[in-house]
């Protein structure tokens, strides 16, 4: 009989959402006539953008014409959107990246656990707690960890506490660490990192040798101007960082799919007995050999994200869900609750009133308001006493759970 990974013996059974849906379906089950307003879960719920799809389409139909139909693209994606993500994501910013540092792909879900082919398994890992928990799981899977404790946390992994104490300000690692992840604006936190803490990361890594995975999902939010949108806005970020970028968010992809990873041909890694090697080139091997390419219909409705109808369309929604932001963070802000994130970021991170635990204040928030968020601790050890809740919803729903939670706590 084969043997199986038993890495994935040690994973967490799915438990956050599994469970939130476990107790959202107990309460129905009780209060049949409850109208529940769902605030947990970190999709989109607009729809497409009317230029993309007319990019779409148009791709759609080149498709069902002998003149124009496409069979396999490169790999690595079309010119025509790894050129427009090349100047309008980066060097428009003054971040030095060309277009074939550029590998288009169907998610940044997939390419933050995929890019771990290209690094040895002994190297140590960090990533910041509450966290995205595909970083954890996906360290799991390869074998990079012992067990998991009673919080959650896998031995071997390097956990960097980001709250309302430190600011969402990791403490730099201590230890010897190799790769670090970072996502800025954070999900599940909504904070974001200034210029001066990415030069510290930045900083950090050239002096130690480590390299940083950032994970810029959630960019296009920022609506401060100060803030960097890429890590390679910051100098010397080239050499120690490669990003992940994806269309999900920003243009409504989580349901199209088309994503993006940047490895800088001036990042290296090294073997064993010391030598050094370009990491842009491993993974484009790892690229080619594993994956087919994304779609020409889907990378035509992403490259349409760069049009100048596109763009304003984007920024429309963006503004849309930003304002839902504010008031939510504005809404429970004067009810009396502490709220961090909700700036730069679709993210509100609540501080649990009265200590409460934040299953407590989950099952509170769903009997009294019929309001279902996040758990924080369901992102790390770090997040007990926090609550997530998204401000990816219709205006009419967020204004009715935030009347709706301020009146359970007036
Ligand atoms: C939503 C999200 C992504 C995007 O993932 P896709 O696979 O591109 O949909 C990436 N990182 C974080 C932290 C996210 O929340």
């Amino acid at each position: 009989m084969a043997l199986v990974n038993e890495h994935y013996l040690k994973l967490k059974a799915g438990y956050l959402f599994p469970e939130i849906a476990r107790r959202v379906a107990a309460f129905a089950g009780r209060n049949p006539d409850a109208r529940i307003i769902r605030m947990g879960i970190g999709d989109v719920t607009e729809p497409l953008p009317p230029a993309i799809v007319e990019g779409l389409a148009a791709a759609a139909r080149e498709m069902g014409d002998r003149a124009t139909f496409r069979g396999y693209g490169p790999e690595q994606g079309y010119e025509f959107l790894r050129e427009a993500m090349a100047r309008d994501d980066f060097q428009s910013r003054g971040a030095d990246i060309a277009a074939d540092e550029i590998f288009v792909s169907d998610g940044s879900k997939c390419d933050t656990g995929n890019i771990l082919d290209i690094f040895a398994p002994d190297n140590k890992v960090a990533v910041l707690d509450p966290v995205y928990p595909v970083y954890v799981d996906t360290n799991v899977m390869v074998g990079r960890t012992g067990d998991a404790d009673a919080n959650g946390r896998y031995a071997g992994l390097i956990y960097l506490p980001a709250t309302a104490e430190n600011g969402f300000e990791p403490e730099l690692p201590t230890e010897r660490v190799d790769l670090v992840y970072l996502c800025y604006p954070n999900n599940p936190t909504g904070a974001v990192a200034s210029r001066a803490s990415l030069e510290r990361w930045v900083a950090y890594a050239r002096e130690h040798g480590a390299i940083l995975l950032f994970d810029a999902a959630y960019e296009a939010f920022i609506t401060d101007p100060s803030i960097p949108h890429s890590i390679y806005e910051i100098p010397g970020a080239r050499d120690v960082a490669i990003e992940f970028r994806s269309f999900s968010k920003n243009a409504g992809f989580t349901g199209v799919r088309c994503a993006a990873t940047v490895v800088p041909k001036s990042l290296l890694g090294r073997t064993a007995n010391g030598d050094r090697i370009p990491l842009h080139g491993l993974w484009n091997r790892r690229h080619t050999t594993k994956f087919n390419g994304v779609s020409y219909i889907v990378q035509r409705g992403a490259a349409a994200a760069y049009s100048t109808e596109g763009r304003s369309q984007i920024a429309g929604l963006i503004r849309f869900y930003m304002a839902n932001a504010t008031l939510l963070r504005e809404g429970l802000q004067s009810a009396g609750l502490e709220v961090h994130g909700g700036v730069n970021a679709p993210y509100i991170w609540i501080k649990t009133p009265g200590g409460l635990s934040s299953w407590s204040f989950f099952d509170r928030l769903l009997s009294d308001s019929h309001v279902v968020g996040t758990p924080g601790s369901g992102f790390g050890a770090a997040g007990e006493g926090y609550f997530r809740l998204s401000a990816f919803n219709s205006r009419a729903n967020v204004e009715e759970a935030v009347e709706r939670i301020r009146r359970i706590l007036a």
